[in-house]
């Protein structure tokens, strides 16, 4: 049997059986690996990091797109930083009333490899005419992005290392602030309150985003194959509260079959453990 193997911290690692290494080239941006094994399908790496797998990527994109989606009906344009395999894509266009989907992603071989190896995140998603895709840093397409032009922002990146670093910056928030319309909506990847590094990184993120939208939020949900499998999604927006401005009887209507997020987890998925609220308030 033949393992992939990766660090989860100094003293942990986290072992998947795999049958065959699908493909694996180091792009101009990063090492990218595709596996393919029993337990969890097809899935790859980037700089040896896991990002995607068929088993367990429904949990990441319905966390990513749907809570935002549920507290703003309205939501017509949509920007996607990252995000390359296509699955958070995939979850937007399901939405009939979005007119506009724009991806920024910084590595054009990760989006056309997962087209390859991983249609159940990338299949139909460049065909839809409604999706824009730009393979350029999300950093520079924010800059160059005019005022009040989208009324959602999802940042689906790596982690602050490498390529992904600029996503975490004041620099880049206060862009996405710009570029956001008065109800606008700001979802990140915020990492894991469990180890200390990615800790330190939630709460870093955290604080800047605090800094520049004048309502923030944090929410959870369970993904078993991210460091410790507790991981979190930053909420910020201009006006809009995720618990009291979210129309639940509104997305119900939408009819949409979700295997992990409903209107019970809506509200659930923003109530934090003690340790993790203390790591958010003591920054
Ligand atoms: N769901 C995964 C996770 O949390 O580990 C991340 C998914 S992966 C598709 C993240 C994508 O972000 C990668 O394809 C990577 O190329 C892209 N990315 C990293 N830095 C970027 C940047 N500065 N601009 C645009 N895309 C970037």
């Amino acid at each position: 049997m033949k393992w992939y193997t990766e660090e989860w911290s100094k003293e942990c690692k986290f072992s998947i059986a795999y049958d065959e290494h699908l493909h694996s080239e180091k792009s101009d941006f990063q090492q990218i690996d595709f596996y393919k094994g029993e337990e969890f399908g097809t899935f790859f790496t980037l700089d040896g990091l896991m990002m995607v797998n068929e088993k367990d990527e429904f949990i990441y994109h319905d966390m990513i797109v749907h809570p935002a989606m549920a507290t703003n009906p309205a939501i017509k344009n949509v920007l996607i930083i990252g995000g390359g395999d296509g699955g958070t894509a995939r979850e937007v266009l399901r939405y009939g009333h979005v007119e506009n989907v724009v991806m920024a992603e910084i590595d054009e071989r990760v989006f056309r490899l997962s087209q390859e190896y991983l249609p159940i995140t990338a299949l139909g998603v460049e065909e839809d005419p409604r999706m824009t895709l730009h393979f350029e840093d999300g950093l520079a397409y924010v800059k160059n992005a005019p005022d009040h032009s989208f009324d959602l922002i999802l940042v689906d990146s790596t982690d602050p290392i490498s390529v992904g670093e600029g996503l975490f910056t004041t620099a880049f928030y206060q862009e996405c602030f710009r570029v956001l319309n008065d109800k606008g909506i700001l979802i990140n990847q915020h990492e894991s309150p469990y180890f200390a590094e990615y800790a330190e990184n939630m709460k870093k993120a955290h604080q800047k985003i605090k800094d520049i939208f004048p309502i923030t939020h944090v929410y959870q949900y369970h993904m078993p194959t991210y460091p410790s499998g507790h991981w979190l999604f930053g909420f910020a927006s201009k006006s809009l509260d995720p618990l009291q401005d979210a129309d639940l009887a509104q997305w119900e209507r939408y009819g949409l079959k979700t295997k992990y997020y409903n209107v019970d987890l809506h509200k659930g998925s923003f109530a934090l453990s003690s340790y993790v609220k203390e790591q958010l308030t003591h920054e």
